[in-house]
C-alpha cells in the first residue's frame, strides 16, 4: 500500500483514544496510516459528538486539502529518507480568538459574527509551517471572559465526561475537543486560567506558558498583560511539541522573550542537581479554605503522596499575599478588558448599527454586539480607570501584584516547583453558577497567581471523583519559574508516568 493513497483506506480504525501526536507521527512515517486518513477519523468524531457537545463553532471545509498537502510532504520526505515537522499531517483545533487568514474569527461574539482574518496569527503561522491541519474554531466564553463557555453567544460547551455539566473555561471548547477526540491538540488561550480549569474539567492536559514566551500577535487582547496562548493536549509530551512549536521571539509582538534569555532563565535553577528530583512546594494555608470541594482536596493529597512515593522532596511554603490574587485580577483585568474592548467601535471591525448619529452608532452597536459579562467587565474596568478610584483600585492592584510576585520569587528560592489543585471543584452543572458571577469568579481562585506573576504552569489530570454515577476528572496544578517550562515537563511525564 502507498503510505499517501488516502481514498483506498478512507475509513478506517484508528485507536484515537490513545493517540499522541509523537504515536501519531511514527505511524505516518511508516505508514500505517495518511494525514487525510487521521483527519477523516476526526471528523467522523467530531460529526458523531459535536452536535451535542458543542466543541466546534465550524468545521473547515479544506480540513482534507489540507491533509491531503500533508501527505505529499510526508511521502517526499519518506522518499528522501528524511524526517518531517513532528506536526506536520496532525489535525488540531483553534480557540476562536486566534486567527487564522479567511477564516471567521468571532471570539464566540455576536460583535464578530461575520468577520474574517485578515493575516495569520503568529502562533497559526508556526504552526503553518510545520504542517498542521486545522479542522476548526473552538468555542468559548465571548472575548475569553468567564470560566464555563456559557458566556459564548452560541450556546455552551458540554462537558465530554458528563454533557450535564460544563466544560470549563473560557476555552472550553478547545478542552472539550481534545478530550471527546475531535483532535489531536488544540490551542486555547489563558488569562486567569483559561486553558488550565478548562483542562481539569475535561481530563485533559493544558499548559499556561511564561507571559512572553508565546506570541500574541494575531491573538484577540483580553488582559494583554496577563493573556497567553498555550496547547490542550492529552499528554505532558504532546503539551511539550506543541509549546516547542509555538514559541519564541517575535518582531511583531514586543513582549515575547528572546530565545536566549528564555534558556538561560530555564537552567537559572540553583537548587536543581542534573541528577535530583525537582524539589515540590505546597502553599498549605491556601488550602484550608472552605470553599475547596473534599473530593479535590483528595486527589490533591493523593498527587503528593505519590510524588513522595517517587523520590520527591515536599516543602511546605508560605506565599503570604497569595489570598489578595483574586481580588487583584478582578481589579486589574476588567482595566485592560475596558480599553482593550474600545476597538470594537462599529467601525474597524464586524458589526455596525446605525444610530441617530456617530457617537449613537456606537452605543448601538455595542449593545447589541456584547453580551451581559463583557459590558459588565467594561463597566468595573471603567470604573476602577476613573478619575476619583485610579489610586484606590488600580494602583494599588499593581502594588499588590507586585508584593504577590515577590512572594513567588522567594518561595522560588526554596523549591523548584510549587503544587496546588487546578480548580476548586470538578466540573459543576450547566446553569448552576450563571446567576451569580462572584460563584464563577471564585473557580479563578488557584489560576489567576500564575497570570498575574507571568509564571509558567501546567494542569495535569490527577484522578476523578463520581457524581450521579459519572467519573468526573481533576486537575493538578504545577507551576515553576519564569522561563521554566522544562522543569513542568519532566515534572509532568514523570507524574503521569509518560516515557
Ligand atoms: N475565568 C477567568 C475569567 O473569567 C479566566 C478567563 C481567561 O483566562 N480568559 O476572567
Amino acid at each position: 500500500m502507498h503510505a499517501n493513497d488516502a481514498n483506498r483506506h478512507k475509513h478506517m480504525n484508528i485507536d484515537l483514544k490513545n493517540l499522541t501526536i509523537q504515536k501519531a507521527h511514527e505511524a505516518l512515517q511508516k505508514g500505517e496510516f495518511t494525514s487525510m486518513q487521521l483527519t477523516q477519523a476526526y471528523l467522523d468524531e467530531i460529526k458523531k459528538r459535536n452536535p451535542t457537545i458543542n466543541a466546534y463553532l465550524e468545521v473547515f471545509a479544506d480540513a482534507l486539502d489540507q491533509a491531503k498537502k500533508a501527505d505529499a510532504i510526508i511521502a517526499e520526505a519518506i522518499n528522501g529518507k528524511q524526517d518531517f515537522p513532528l506536526l506536520c499531517g496532525i489535525p488540531c483545533g483553534i480557540k476562536d480568538n486566534i486567527l487564522i487568514q479567511g477564516h471567521i474569527a468571532s471570539a464566540s461574539s455576536k460583535i464578530l459574527e461575520n468577520y474574517h482574518a485578515t493575516y495569520d496569527a503568529t502562533v497559526i503561522a508556526n504552526l503553518k509551517a510545520e504542517g498542521a491541519v486545522f479542522l476548526g474554531r473552538l468555542n468559548m466564553d465571548e472575548f475569553a471572559m468567564g470560566g464555563s463557555t456559557e458566556n459564548s453567544a452560541y450556546g455552551p460547551t458540554k462537558n465530554p465526561h458528563d454533557e450535564s455539566r460544563v466544560a470549563g473555561g473560557s476555552s472550553g471548547g478547545s478542552a472539550a475537543a481534545v478530550a471527546m477526540q475531535g483532535a489531536l491538540f488544540t490551542l486555547g488561550s489563558d488569562t486567569g486560567g483559561s486553558i488550565r480549569q478548562p483542562a481539569s474539567f475535561c481530563g485533559v492536559v493544558g499548559l499556561k506558558p511564561t507571559y512572553g514566551a508565546v506570541s500574541r500577535y494575531g491573538v484577540m487582547a483580553m488582559g494583554s498583560s496577563l493573556d497567553q496562548i498555550g496547547p490542550i493536549t492529552n499528554t505532558v509530551t504532546d503539551a511539550e511539541i506543541v509549546f516547542n512549536a509555538i514559541k519564541g521571539q517575535d518582531i511583531k509582538d514586543g513582549t515575547t522573550i528572546d530565545e536566549k534569555t528564555y534558556l538561560s532563565a530555564s537552567s537559572n535553577s540553583k537548587l536543581r542537581t542534573p541528577n535530583s528530583k525537582p524539589v515540590i512546594g505546597i502553599p498549605r494555608d491556601f488550602l484550608k479554605g472552605d470553599g475547596i470541594d473534599p473530593a479535590v482536596l483528595k486527589a490533591f493529597n493523593e498527587s503528593i503522596e505519590s510524588f513522595k512515593k517517587k523520590g520527591y522532596e515536599i516543602k511546605d511554603i508560605s506565599l503570604p499575599n497569595i489570598s489578595y490574587s483574586l481580588m487583584v485580577y478582578y481589579v486589574l483585568m476588567p482595566a485592560e478588558v475596558s480599553s482593550n474592548m474600545a476597538r470594537f467601535d462599529g467601525v474597524k471591525y464586524g458589526l455596525h448599527k446605525d444610530g441617530a448619529n456617530v457617537v449613537e452608532d456606537y452605543f448601538e452597536t455595542r449593545r447589541a454586539g456584547f453580551g451581559r459579562e463583557v459590558i459588565r467587565r467594561i463597566l468595573l474596568g471603567t470604573y476602577v480607570l476613573s478619575s476619583g478610584y485610579y489610586d484606590a483600585y488600580y494602583n494599588r492592584a499593581n502594588a499588590v501584584r507586585q508584593m504577590i510576585t515577590n512572594d513567588f520569587l522567594i518561595a522560588f528560592e526554596s523549591v523548584d516547583i510549587i503544587a496546588t489543585p487546578t480548580a476548586p471543584s470538578p466540573a459543576f452543572k450547566i446553569g448552576e453558577k450563571t446567576a451569580d458571577p462572584v460563584a464563577m469568579y471564585l473557580e479563578d481562585i488557584f489560576t489567576v497567581t500564575a497570570n498575574l506573576t507571568g509564571l509558567p504552569a501546567l494542569s495535569v489530570p490527577c484522578g476523578s471523583v463520581e457524581k450521579e454515577g459519572k467519573q468526573l476528572p481533576i486537575g493538578l496544578q504545577i507551576t515553576a519559574r519564569h522561563g521554566d517550562e522544562s522543569a513542568l515537563f519532566v515534572v509532568g511525564k514523570d507524574f503521569l508516568n509518560e516515557k
